[in-house]
């Protein structure tokens, strides 16, 4: 078998054996990526169309009790600039975002324990009251299901997880003993059977990672069926154990997406900040690699160079305005449009939005 035939079949089938995946994420050439790529938009425009959904992300909180290797609002990182935005600062950032055309805001931060389940509770119904035909999308790590319950019920949509790892030795490496994947899988069940539409994912190329951990990754996903995936390359950051590592590839990273997208047709997939941050054109060919969403930075201006998972992060100068058409302009240079809408996994397209 060729890899032009691979690609195929996991384009007629979302299948392929393992030994496949392998050779297709190590022996590709250039032509068999162009061909990859191309089934994966027709895929996506046969789906989703030609439409870019905006995400808009608001990072609330800097502060995190956790201590995960690689990301630099751990809590060892003693360097780090902590803040938390109140909920009026929340609100005015969402209501800049409405005028905007967002109509889905992701509430992101590190695990901090000032935010209690009823202040969530009151932050998601403070907005769904202003913004009613807004989804709201959590990302704020890991919770007992009747927490997630509870956020749901006030009228939290969707949950974004990445399970990092499915390997339970990789896992190990990139997280300390606090953190197993067990509880990791455990939340993304729970989420998804209280009714979230939900999110898990990777970074490409972590610390440790290997071609099998990639592998046991995707029949994870496939297994799962997320309705969202994001995936970004990982970049180190200077005050983190991980800060001598090399960082993830755009061409790995542009593989795995298109692969995800013949995997499981319907997901919604990101291209994130940390591809653009690699790469200046990045988030585009993310987009011409399969992927149909984007997530611009709503969070006040001042804030920005505090949310620092990685070094470089970019989209730290600007206003949320900035960003926004600064995105649209990209996408309509490669053909594509961002559109204003929930923008929903096409299954729970007229079920949550009541
Ligand atoms: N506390 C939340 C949000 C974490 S930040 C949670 O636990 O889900 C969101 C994502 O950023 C993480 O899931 C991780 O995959 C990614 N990230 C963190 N550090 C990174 C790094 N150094 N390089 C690339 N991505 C990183």
């Amino acid at each position: 078998m060729t890899n032009k035939e691979r690609i195929k079949q996991l384009y007629e089938t979302t299948h392929l054996d393992d030994e496949g995946l392998r050779l297709l994420l190590t022996t590709m050439t250039k032509e068999d990526e162009d061909y990859l790529y191309a089934c994966a938009r027709e895929v996506r425009h046969a789906v989703y169309g030609h439409d870019i959904y905006m995400r808009g992300l608001i990072e609330f909180s800097s502060i995190c009790k956790n201590d995960c290797y690689y990301c630099g609002l751990r809590r060892s990182n003693k360097n780090a600039e902590r803040y938390r935005l109140t909920k009026e600062q929340i609100l005015s950032c969402t209501d800049t975002g409405y005028e905007l055309g967002f109509r889905t805001f992701v509430l992101q931060s590190g695990e901090d324990p000032y935010y209690t389940d009823d202040k969530i509770c009151d932050i998601v119904a403070a907005i769904k009251e202003r913004h009613p035909d807004c989804a709201i999308t959590l990302s704020i790590g890991e919770k007992s299901r009747e927490s997630y319950q509870a956020y749901y019920d006030a009228g939290a949509n969707r949950y974004l997880l990445r399970h990092e790892t499915s390997n339970p030795d990789h896992y190990r490496y990139l997280h300390p003993e606090a953190l197993t994947i067990e509880n990791r899988k455990r939340c993304l069940k729970d989420l998804k059977e209280i009714g979230y539409q939900v999110g898990c994912g990777i970074m490409v190329n972590s610390p440790g990672q290997t071609v099998d951990h990639i592998i046991e990754d995707l029949h994870y996903m496939q297994d799962f069926q997320p309705h969202m995936v994001g995936i970004g390359p990982f970049i180190p950051h200077k005050d983190t154990p991980f800060k001598d590592e090399k960082k993830g590839t755009l061409i790995d990273t542009l593989h795995l997406l298109a692969i995800i997208r013949l995997m499981i047709p319907e997901v919604l997939l990101p291209a994130t900040t940390a591809l653009g941050t690699i790469d200046p054109r990045g988030r585009e060919l993310g987009v011409l690699a399969g992927a149909n969403v984007i997530m611009p930075n709503l969070s006040p201006k001042d804030v920005r160079t505090k949310y620092m998972l990685y070094d470089g992060k970019i989209c730290t100068g600007e206003e949320a305005a900035e960003c926004r058409f600064c995105m649209e302009r990209r996408m309509e240079a490669i053909g594509y449009q961002v559109v204003e809408s929930r923008g929903d996994h096409i299954h729970k397209q007229f079920v949550d939005s009541e």
